[in-house]
């Protein structure tokens, strides 16, 4: 099964992604996710990509296209879910044209709706567990609130230390990522629409503003 999801920062979407995978058993991958791996361990890519991801910029396709492509190709057996790519419509042209050549068909397109002022006052309150990308945590979301310990706050699946992303406490950071997003011209609105337009594959959008039981149980029924 291979998946793709859009939502805007903030609205769920890699909660959801986890809750996806977990079901099919597929890899999660995301872009943003693969970035700050290269930068933690100091690598060439990460160094060209971090002042980029710092102000909320889009990192170039010719450093991101590939890296991506890369990643699905080795996940091309089990199954993927992608999060985070295309983020514009040249991104999208790129995926269908790679996913042709390389022989892998996409299943269905996930996407969330959720509004822009919503999705920023998200953003500011989720924290990343320094053990696993895939344990939601969020101030504010009693369902994956973290948990107390020693006095502070760890993750509430593994006790893992937490942190805030720089660039989620940034609000100049935040307003341009949502521009990207919410750019129905060339951004990834575009790409989701050129999705949309080609109706060769199911797109299921679900309503972001719903709590994550009920947009994940709104997302398993419509999946195929
Ligand atoms: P995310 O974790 O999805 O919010 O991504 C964090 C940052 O990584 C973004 O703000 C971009 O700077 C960069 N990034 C992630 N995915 C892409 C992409 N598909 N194209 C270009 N830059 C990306």
């Amino acid at each position: 099964m291979n998946i793709l999801t859009f939502g805007p920062n903030g609205s769920g979407k890699g909660t959801q992604g986890a809750i996806i995978k977990e079901k099919y058993g597929i890899n999660h991958i995301e872009s943003g996710a693969i970035f700050r791996e290269h930068i933690k361990g100091g690598t060439e890519l990460g160094k060209k990509a971090k002042a980029y991801i710092d102000r909320g910029d889009l990192v170039p396709d010719e450093i991101t296209i590939p890296m991506v492509l890369e990643t699905l190709a080795k996940s091309k057996e089990q199954g993927w879910l992608l999060d985070g790519f295309p983020r514009s419509l040249a991104q999208a042209e790129a995926l269908d044209k790679a996913l042709k050549e390389a022989g892998m068909k996409l299943d269905c397109v996930v996407e969330i709706v959720l509004d822009r002022q919503i999705a920023k006052e998200r953003i500011m309150g989720r924290r990343l567990c320094a053990n696993d990308n895939n344990h939601p945590n969020h101030i504010a979301f009693d369902a994956i609130k973290p948990v107390e310990k020693d006095g502070k706050l760890v993750c509430r699946v593994c006790g893992g230390d937490l942190s805030a992303r720089a660039d989620d406490q940034d609000e100049d950071a935040i307003n341009k990522r949502h521009d990207i997003y919410y750019d129905d011209k060339t951004g990834t609105m575009a790409a989701v629409n050129y999705f949309k337009k080609q109706q060769a594959t199911p797109v299921i959008s679900v309503d972001g503003a719903k709590a994550i039981k009920e947009v994940s149980a709104l997302i398993m029924q419509q999946l195929p």
